[in-house]
This record gives structure tokens, sequence and C-alpha cells, in this order.
């Protein structure tokens, strides 16, 4: 049994970096498996469906079925690496409102029941597997706030969500129930409530007219986590979406798809300075990863991710921050407080676990950043 380490120390930092070269995604599963508790006890009696988009790997899909977790998948590669991993098509639901007749026969071959739609041509899909599916029919809340509106681009109005659900009961097809997604790290947790509360409206008027078994809400992902900037805390966050869900009908299961909540937290990304030149007075650091690399998520993802240097000594200016590849927007950060760096010497992106590494790309022939999971078995750990 190996023992426990903490892969944010620096001497561990510099081990791994030694064993396996750098860039590095260190993902710490110890952290998973502490971000799905601590959403866990705020959420009491919500089953917390992972979504892999946001770190589709083994050692983070693992860790949540693990500590009791389920999956929900959305495309055919992510249906086969849950595959792969053995894991139980039960704990499992594909979320993707938009889906070719490919997609849905890999997900039933798995044996995912469980799908979602949003719109009539997706409802008819499924007309030829009544038997073998079910559908949550995914309404749309916009958010404008949230730093990804979700809800432009999937579900359907509200309005049109009756009629959506009619149709399905005329093709044969069950609808299990609603999902929303409110869009990812939400400021604040009020576009859960009113999504939950208009869902119950819903839910009342189409259990009425017999529109299917309708006993499930999925309230979908969008819990916030901290970056440079701080988010609010999950306790209170979740506080009202609580007292939304003891609002609803009885006999509903409540899921979430929390992505990002999960992994966020857990990984931190480690580059090394591969060169360094001084220009108008301030230092330059190339790394050896950068915004077409695991900080893709500061373009895609608009997050800012805290940043140091793992040596501490030596006074400290402004400085630059640059990526691998010949593209001049390769700028990881300007005006970083950093202490003289060599080459070889390391940077760490904190809270790196979501949306970096999975939006990464090989540009300029680059590699993607090695992931390295430890402490991959609860109580035992250590493990790479
Ligand atoms: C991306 C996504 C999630 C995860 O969202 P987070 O904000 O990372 O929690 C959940 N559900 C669906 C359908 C998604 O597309």
């Amino acid at each position: 049994m190996k023992p426990f380490i903490d892969p944010f120390e620096p001497a561990h930092v510099r081990r791994l970096v030694g064993e396996f070269g750098s860039p590095l995604l260190i993902v710490d599963c110890e952290r998973i498996r502490a971000q799905y508790r601590k959403l866990a006890r705020v959420l009491p009696g919500v089953d917390l469906h992972y979504a892999l988009k946001p770190l589709p790997h083994a050692a983070a899909v693992r860790t949540v079925i693990d500590a009791g977790g389920f999956l929900d998948l959305a495309t055919t590669g992510e249906v086969q690496l849950a595959a792969a991993l053995g894991v139980a098509p039960e704990r499992c639901i594909h979320s993707h409102p938009i889906k070719t007749g490919r997609d849905i026969r890999n997900a039933l071959h798995f044996g995912v029941r469980t799908f979602v739609a949003d719109n009539p041509d997706e409802v008819r899909k499924f007309a030829r597997f009544t038997e073998r599916a079910e559908l949550l029919l995914r309404i749309s809340f916009r958010s404008p706030g949230a730093v990804c509106d979700l809800s432009r681009k999937f579900g359907c109005d509200p309005s049109e969500a009756l009629d959506l659900a009619r149709l399905a009961a005329d093709l044969g097809v069950g609808v299990r129930g609603l999902s929303f997604h409110v869009g990812s790290q939400a400021p604040n947790s009020g576009k859960h409530v009113e999504a939950i509360d208009a869902c119950a409206q819903l839910l009342r008027t189409a259990r009425r007219e017999q529109l299917g078994v309708l006993d499930t809400l999925d309230i979908g992902g969008g819990f916030p986590i901290s970056y440079a900037q701080k988010s609010q805390e999950i306790g209170s966050f979740c506080a009202p979406i609580r007292a939304a869900l003891a609002r609803l009908p009885r006999r509903l299961r409540i899921i979430a798809e929390p992505g990002r909540f999960i992994v966020g937290p857990a990984a931190i990304g480690v580059a090394a300075v591969m060169g360094r030149a001084r220009r108008e007075g301030r230092w330059w650091y190339y790394l050896d990863d950068g915004l077409y690399g695991s900080y893709s998520g500061q373009m895609y993802d608009h997050a800012r991710y805290p940043i140091e240097a793992l040596r501490s000594t030596g006074e400290r200016s402004p400085c630059v921050l640059a990526g691998p590849t010949c593209d001049s927007i390769d700028v990881i950060a300007e005006n970083v407080m950093l202490p003289p760096l060599r080459c070889g010497d390391l940077i760490i992106g904190r809270a790196m676990g979501a949306y970096t590494w999975a939006s990464a790309s090989e540009f300029n022939f680059f590699p993607k950043a090695t992931v390295v999971a430890v402490n991959a078995h609860a109580g035992d750990a250590g493990s790479v």
C-alpha cells in the first residue's frame, strides 16, 4: 500500500515531474472524493451524475463511481469510456439533446435507458426504441448572467414543453421527466430555483394529463468553484436549491449533473520554463504548456487560474508567462509577480481540473499535458 501523498506539495510535484516529465495535469482523486462528498452533503437525496465533459479521464470516472456516484454521458466516446471501465449502465444517463442514430444505438447497446431530447425531431428518433429508452425533456431557462449560458444552444421553451410531452405520448415514447442546465459556473443559484419552480408546475400539469411516468427531475450542473476570483461557497449556493426541491411534488427522483465542481479544484497544471527572454524591461518565460494546451480554458471557459512559481526565493517582479507555440495569442498571463526563474523551473496553475486538458489541442505538435492521477484508491492512495 503506497502512502497517501499530497500532490500539491512542492516536493511531490518535483518528484512527479522527475518521473513523468512536463507538462503534467496532476489529478488528486482524494480531492475528487472530497468534492463529491461536499456536494452530496449539501444536496441530500440528490443523485449526482458526474458529467464527463470537463475531465473525461478514467481516474475521475472511477473515483466518482467508487464514491457511490453516477455518470452523465453525452457522446459515443464517453459511453465507450464508461463501458471500458465496467460501469453499470443503470448508473448512467445520456444527456446530449442532439444525437445521431449511431450515438443512440451505441448508448442503447451499452445499456443506457434514459436520454434527453428538446425538440420534436429528436423525440421522433426514439419512436423505434420505445421498449428500450425513455426521455427527459430538456427545458431552457436563459441565463445571461452565467459565464457559459447553456440554455441558448439547448432546451425547449417552457411554453413548448407540454406539446413535446404530448408528441412523445402519441408516439409511445416514455417521458421520465424534465431536465435543465442553467449554465456553467453560475454566479448564484437564482436560476436553479426559478427553473425548479417552473418545472414543478410543468410536472404537475403533465402528470394531470398523464403524459408519462414523470418521476424524475434533472437539475443539471452549474455548481461554481473558486478561481483567481472567489465564487459563492457551495453550502450557501445550494441552500435555496434545497428549499426549492422541498416544494416539488412528492415521489420525484432528483438528479444533478455536476462536472466542474467535482473535478475543477482536484487538479493542478504543472508546466516547465523552456526558455526566457528579457523584452522591454520584463522577463518573458516560455512554458511547455499554454493557451493551446491546458490553459485553453482561459479561451473557451473564460477561467483565470491562480498561477504561482514553485520556486519561492528571490525578489518578485512583473513577468509574462507565454505558451510554447509560435502563435502570438499564446500568452497565459502578463504582469504576474514572480521571482527570477531559470529553464526547468516549474509553474503551477491551480483549480485546473475542469475544461482545461479536456479542450487542449496539440497545435504546433506540442503534446497535451500527461495526466497523472494520484491517491486513486480511497485509503491506499499514492498510486499513479
Ligand atoms: C457541461 C454539462 C454539464 C456539466 O456542467 P458543469 O457546469 O461543469 O457542472 C452537465 N450537463 C450537461 C448537459 C452539460 O452539457
